[in-house]
């Protein structure tokens, strides 16, 4: 899967995503990840990409030609308009079900906002998706598209090993993931629940199930609105 970061601060996008899986995925050449500098696309001699907002307001807003562009570059260098997620505060919240459904996609463009964000008319030309990582506001989009490439990228086939992606996650069925446990079998007092060195898979699996319930109703019940537990799940509760 290819993804293009319009950005203009291509160091930073790239220096975050080149360590770890991602980066070894990256290595492997089962993702690609390009960082596209928008202010390289500045017809201005100064290269500058911003101006003030029409009818006043605090800050600068990133000009259309600029962003439009550098949109350009990607779209003919790759013979067609893939989808193009516009991340913005103003966006629908991002999850992992959008990142599953996102990591379906050949090519992805990522455009990130700086200052007080974009000209409007560019934004309606290029942007396909509007994805917003949480209900605050941080000074530029270079973040939110980290945390979004990262979490397509894990949904991308072969870039989680087998032993990464074997396990239940949270957000499966709308529940969190269990409480997990590594050596030694007594840390600090604490030990480690006996069922886990049971090695009786089914109890496990139980445990397990009753764990992640429990979680999510302390911690997320919301998601639980959501879960299909059984009859018997819904009475314990
Ligand atoms: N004036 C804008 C508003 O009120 O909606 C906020 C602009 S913000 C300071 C600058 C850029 O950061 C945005 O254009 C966007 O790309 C990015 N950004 C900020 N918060 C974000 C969030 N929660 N999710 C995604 N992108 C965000």
């Amino acid at each position: 899967m290819n993804f293009y970061i319009l950005t203009l601060f291509p160091d930073m996008v790239m220096q975050g995503l080149n360590t770890s899986i991602i980066g070894r995925a990256a290595d492997a050449g089962i993702v690609h990840i390009e960082a596209v500098n928008i202010r390289d696309f500045s017809q201005n001699k100064h290269h500058k990409v911003d101006d003030y907002p029409y009818g006043g307001g605090a800050g600068m807003l990133m000009q259309a030609q600029p962003v439009y562009d550098a949109y350009q570059s990607v779209a003919e260098r790759i013979g067609r308009k893939p989808r193009c997620i516009y991340v913005t505060p103003q966006g629908s919240r991002f999850t992992q079900k959008d990142a599953k459904e996102f990591a379906l996609e050949k090519d992805l463009i990522l455009l990130c906002g700086h200052y007080e964000g974009i000209d409007e008319r560019v934004l309606e030309e290029v942007a396909t998706d509007y994805m917003s990582i949480g209900d605050y506001v941080l000074t530029g989009g270079e973040l939110p598209a980290m945390v979004m490439v990262d979490a397509i990228s894990r949904m991308v086939p072969g870039v989680l090993s087998n032993q990464e992606s074997g396990s239940f996650e949270s957000f499966e069925d709308n529940l969190l993931e269990y409480p997990q446990y590594s050596r030694p079998e007594e840390w600090m007092g604490k030990k480690v629940p006996q069922v886990l060195l049971s090695g009786h898979h089914k109890n496990i699996e139980i445990w397990r199930r009753q764990q992640s319930i429990l979680r999510t109703k302390e911690r997320r019940p919301d998601l639980l609105e959501q879960a299909q537990l059984t009859q018997q799940e819904k009475e314990e509760l």
